[in-house]
């Protein structure tokens, strides 16, 4: 490996340190055992993509750190800080291709009441095989409707909150049935979101997303492929899917900040057309974003 690739970068809020962060040693630990982050998943997160050093739609992804920190009654985080910290970060990234920032705002030591805030970044994992080739999906029921979010908020549909434990476990449940990913549905048939992306449809000449007074997380990279698309004369909207839209699509892509669009191969085991040249091009729009 090259010495002077950084294997991790670390950094934690410091009140105590006149910049109001400072940069730690990945190899010790940083945070208490009795962090709430730790034992409750308590808090929240944002992860970026950094490319040679440029965060990708940081503003988007700041207002939406503040936005789930507001759902779970956290401190509002100091935003100018915390894009100062990111800032600092990834300048020690600036020497790789393309990297990956994340942010976390815990509520802190239990009993302390004061919230813990951190930063790491490192290189990104190599996506480049699924953005080319493309994925196989399976539907997975999300066991609730898709009002949700209107009718208990307390689930906190729309924060991205630390706890992902249902997220990974449908990621196993999907590897298990021999798929790369999964698609959630609501109980009453709309399609929702993947467990770390957002759903992006093409029908014609229209490009579509699920609505978002869904129970999902309004996902930075839609907005920019919204862009991407408009660019070339499409029309954009949202809407709320059923199932049976994914199959007859005429594209399908699991949008996100680090794999960037991943066109969907097939569903349960029914392919799926992939648009080739249009992938291309929505995967270079997305990777060239400077800001
Ligand atoms: N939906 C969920 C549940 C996610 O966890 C993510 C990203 O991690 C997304 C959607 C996509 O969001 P973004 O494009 O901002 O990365």
């Amino acid at each position: 490996m090259n010495p002077s690739i950084p294997v991790e970068v670390l950094a934690v809020l410091d009140r105590r340190h006149p910049r109001g962060f400072d940069f730690a040693d990945s190899g010790r630990p940083v945070l208490s055992v009795h962090d709430l982050a730790a034992t409750r998943g308590d808090g929240v997160f944002e992860t970026f993509g950094v490319r040679a050093g440029h965060p990708q739609a940081l503003n988007a992804h700041l207002a939406r750190f503040v936005r789930s920190a507001a759902s779970l009654d956290l401190p509002e985080p100091a935003l100018e800080l915390w894009r100062r910290a990111v800032l600092a970060v990834a300048e020690r990234l600036a020497g790789v291709e393309f990297s990956v920032i994340k942010i976390v705002l815990s509520r802190g030591v239990e009993g302390s009441g004061e919230p813990t805030g951190w930063l790491s970044g490192r290189p990104a994992p190599d996506h480049s095989v699924a953005r080319r080739r493309g994925i196989d999906v399976v539907v997975l029921d999300r066991g609730y409707r898709h009002d949700v979010a209107a009718t208990s908020p307390w689930l906190l549909q729309g924060a991205k909150t630390l706890s992902y434990a249902v997220n990974t476990a449908a990621l196993r449940e999907a590897a298990r049935r021999g798929a790369d990913d999964a698609v959630f549905r609501s109980s009453d048939g709309v399609v929702l979101e993947a467990p770390t992306s957002t759903i992006l449809l093409r029908h014609g000449d229209t490009i579509t997303t699920p609505d978002l007074g869904l129970p999902i997380l309004a996902g930075t990279t839609q907005d920019s492929a919204f862009d991407f698309a408009r660019s070339v004369g499409l029309k954009t909207s949202f809407s709320l899917p059923r199932v049976a839209e994914l199959e007859n699509a005429d594209g399908v892509w699991l949008l996100s900040s680090v794999r960037l669009a991943a066109p969907v191969r097939s569903v349960d085991g029914r392919p799926i057309r992939v648009d080739e040249q249009f992938t291309g091009a929505l995967v270079q729009h997305l990777w060239d974003r400077r800001d």
